[in-house]
């Protein structure tokens, strides 16, 4: 058997990344993988995460390496529900809110994947048109069928949005929609408050399940409260006619990329009191049967980095500064980029790497100009055009814009 077994091509962006490693060119930029790096390339441990770090070591009474509860850490998934229902919603709906921690985004999407392949089997999940590859992956693992929903105009760089909305109304009633809860991943491009007003009335009317992966709060504004708009809105509108599910990251927004800290929320429609006790409790323990016969119960480390700044308003305040920090770099770095090309007269608009948000650009460049970038100049992205800014800085933006110039034109 093991003869017959066909070697699978390797994993696009961590392929970038070994590509990376046996290139010793120099300059090198690395615009393919979604991390973010300071202004000398370099990864950044957040200085919130860094004071976390610093009270769990001093603290020699909860300072261990024990098992944490199947659910996760509470500090952790208490205060990720408030990140992203805010105060107010996350109170007034607690009795609704099921939290289990998961490894990261990607684990909160496979809990997400397995729940509803154990209750809701028959359904469609959509899938924005483009979206993470990740997506498809995850939930086809699981048996579940996917179809995807109109989302970019490559022609206009905008939003398909009739197209969108109409999708959403035509698909079967039940159906699951998978919703970039902010910094759609690659476009960088997100509804309009409004267009999110008409896309959550037409999930509820239809009866859908909204699936909201939050995996980049914080930036797209450098406002967590901004950035977890969408899911509020959802929160509320689908309270009365269906269960809303998020899957949370703590990759980007806490730099805790390889410590795998993220949860699973499931908010549970509002069926009066009686009913609200009864399923919550029942949820609970088919989400930790999951969790259970997988990994047991999450990793622990970087759940008590993530739950110490939580607990803690003046590590949570670092790391809102933390986060405008991220967001605002990105920010300039966009402009910066579009600048250099303004001024080098590329051919063709630029002004949508200032319009897009979050950590990507989607540019634009066709699959043969991004492999010229790539062995002609040592500018790596993701072959769909999509280039992580993070990965610009001021010692680099003005070689990139060159090499884009040069590809663009010849
Ligand atoms: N969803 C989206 C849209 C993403 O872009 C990512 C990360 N690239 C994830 C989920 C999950 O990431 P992680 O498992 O590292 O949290």
């Amino acid at each position: 058997v093991l003869n017959e077994i066909p070697e699978l091509p390797a994993d696009a962006l961590f392929g970038i990344k070994q590509r990376i490693a046996a290139d010793d060119r120099t300059p090198l930029v690395d615009l393919g993988i979604g991390a973010y790096r300071d202004d000398e390339g370099k990864p950044w441990i957040l200085p919130a995460v860094r004071a976390a770090e610093a009270k769990i070591h001093a603290d020699t009474h909860t300072y261990n390496h024990e098992y944490l509860p199947i659910g996760g850490l509470p500090a952790l998934t208490r205060g990720a529900a408030r990140v992203l229902f805010g105060d107010d919603l996350a109170d007034e709906s607690s009795e609704r809110i099921v939290s289990v921690q998961s490894i990261s985004g990607t684990g909160a999407l496979h809990i997400a994947a397995k729940f509803l392949a154990s209750f809701f089997p028959e359904r469609t999940v959509y899938l924005s048109d483009p979206t993470w590859a990740n997506h498809k992956a995850i939930f086809e693992a699981q048996g579940m069928r996917t179809a995807t929903y109109p989302y970019w105009d490559a022609a206009t760089k905008s939003l398909r949005f009739a197209e969108y909305l109409a999708a959403v109304k035509e698909a079967p009633e039940g159906s699951v929609f998978v919703l970039h809860a902010c910094a759609h991943n690659p476009t960088g491009l997100d509804p309009t408050q409004e267009q999110w007003e008409q896309l959550v009335q037409a999930i509820a009317e239809s009866g859908h399940i909204a699936l909201f992966d939050s995996a980049y709060q914080g930036f797209a504004s450098g406002s967590l409260d901004k950035d977890a708009f969408a899911v509020r809105l959802g929160v509320e509108k689908l309270r009365h006619s269906s269960p809303v599910l998020v899957c949370q990251s703590f990759a980007k927004n806490a730099g805790m990329y390889g410590e795998r800290v993220g949860c699973f929320h499931l908010v549970i429609p509002d069926q009066g009191e009686e009913t609200n006790a009864t399923v919550a409790p029942a949820v609970r323990s088919q989400l930790q049967r999951i969790v259970r016969s997988e990994v047991s119960n999450p990793p622990a480390y970087g759940a008590k980095i993530v739950g110490t700044i939580l607990d803690d308003p003046v590590l949570t305040n670092q790391w809102h500064d933390d986060m405008v920090t991220m967001a605002s770099r990105i920010g300039e770095m966009r402009r910066a980029l579009r600048d250099k090309l303004v001024e080098l007269k590329t051919p063709g608009n630029w002004d949508h790497i200032v319009g897009q948000c979050g950590m990507f650009s989607f540019t634009g460049l066709s699959p043969a100009m991004v492999k010229r970038l790539e062995e002609e100049h040592a500018v790596y992205l993701v072959s769909s055009g999509r280039a992580s800014i993070a990965g610009l800085n001021a010692g680099n933006v003005e070689y990139v814009a060159r090499a884009f110039d040069e590809v663009v034109r010849f």
